[in-house]
């Protein structure tokens, strides 16, 4: 056995959030057999299962009673050409941002709207990860995941994947799958997607490059998300709503400032943190834990906050947003 397994590890720089927690047992796999023998070691055990990758989308709440297993199975290569895409795989262990950079080196666009996402490859399709105008789903090809039930690997397609608004098949708390690798479909010929306002701003009209698309949303980014190593947070706390029109017609007669996103023919999307923000929530504090002053859909931990309080304060923006919109905001990350 390679796997090595450690007792009682704290968690705090193991997650974005950094809230105090710890694991009963840890441990890091870092190829295809360690991730079987891990499983085996909480079959074995009787442990549950928990695989993590950068920990920028989970809250503990309390002590994590099994075994997490960290993915850090590397490595990247670019495949072969399928009708004008080029196929590119990388390890689930791979860093999201420097994956997206190291393809944009390689010539290759798609993934630039993408920049600057904490977290891993192997975590991007859990919740289909978008940003800027492009969801995963969009750039995705295919991945393989392990089965820690029946110890099988699945190559699954992008439909199998069962993608949504920040959803898949893998986000379901029941679900048997490790992700291992991810293939993306790139192109060597630039297609810009600038309909954001913040890039088309920018950037529309002026021919760019997909290095100068990925600086522009780095740079963006920058100004208004504080960045978890110096501030703790997991990015949005909650989904952005999305709702009937009917009721979006009600809201919005009260509110016709709101901003709102058509999200398929009958229903319209909501941004949740001006939502949050117009219940008076932002920059507001409750000890370490806060809501961000550039961003009222990030909570942040100035410090000591614990999940509990992170949780706590969620609840009753929520309760805030339910009372005065009647919309009901739905949490982002997963709760531990
Ligand atoms: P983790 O937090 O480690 O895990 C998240 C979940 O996935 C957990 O349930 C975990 O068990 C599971 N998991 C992790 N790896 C695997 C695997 N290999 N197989 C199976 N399950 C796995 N998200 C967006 O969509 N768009 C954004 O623009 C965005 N911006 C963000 C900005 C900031 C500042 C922060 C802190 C977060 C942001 N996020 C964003 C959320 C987060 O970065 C993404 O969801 C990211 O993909 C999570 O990756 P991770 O490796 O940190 O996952
Ligand atoms: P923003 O520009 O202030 O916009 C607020 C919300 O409006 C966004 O969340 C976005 O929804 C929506 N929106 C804006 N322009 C849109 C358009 N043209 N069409 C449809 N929807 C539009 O958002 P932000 O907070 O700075 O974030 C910028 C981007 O990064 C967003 O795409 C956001 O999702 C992503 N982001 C995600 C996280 C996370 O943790 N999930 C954290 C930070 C940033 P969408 O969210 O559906 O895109």
């Amino acid at each position: 056995m390679t796997l090595s397994v450690k007792r009682q590890v704290a968690l705090q720089s193991h997650h974005t959030l950094g809230c105090p927690a710890t694991t009963e047992y840890w441990t890091e796999v870092r190829s295809l057999n360690e991730l079987v023998e891990a499983c085996r070691y909480a079959k074995t055990h009787q442990l549950n299962l928990l695989p993590l990758g950068g920990g920028s989308n989970v809250v503990f709440t309390q002590p994590f009673e099994g075994l997490i297993a960290k993915i850090a199975i590397l490595g990247k290569q670019i495949g072969n050409n399928q009708g004008g895409k080029v196929i590119v795989e990388a390890g689930a262990g791979e860093n999201w941002h420097q994956f997206v950079c190291w393809t944009l080196q390689q010539g290759l666009s798609g993934l630039e709207n993408l920049s600057l996402i904490p977290g891993t490859v192997g975590a991007a399709p859990i919740q289909n990860i978008g940003a800027y105008g492009v969801e995963l789903k969009e750039v995705m090809d295919k991945l393989w995941a392990f089965n820690r039930e029946t110890e099988q690997i699945k190559q699954f397609s992008v439909d199998e994947c069962q993608f949504d608004y920040r959803d898949s098949i893998f986000k379901q708390p029941s679900s048997p799958w490790i992700i291992a690798k991810v293939a993306f479909k790139l192109s060597a010929k630039f297609q810009p997607k600038l309909h954001y306002q913040p890039l088309k701003q920018l950037l529309d009209g002026k021919s760019v490059t997909p290095q100068q698309v990925s600086d522009t949303v780095c740079h963006i980014r920058a100004s208004k998300l504080p960045d978890p190593s110096v501030l703790g947070n997991a990015g949005s706390f909650f989904k952005n709503p999305v709702i009937s029109l009917e009721q979006f017609k009600a809201i919005y007669q009260a509110y016709p400032e709101m901003p709102h996103y058509q999200a398929g023919s009958h229903q319209i999307k909501l941004a949740a943190g001006w939502l949050i923000e117009q219940c008076d929530f932002k920059g507001l504090y409750q000890g370490d834990i806060g809501v961000h002053e550039k961003q009222a859909l990030v909570i942040v931990n100035k410090g000591n906050g614990t999940g509990r309080e992170v949780m706590a304060l969620a609840s009753q923006i929520a309760k805030k947003v339910s009372e005065q919109f009647g919309v009901q905001l739905e949490i982002e990350p997963r709760v531990y």
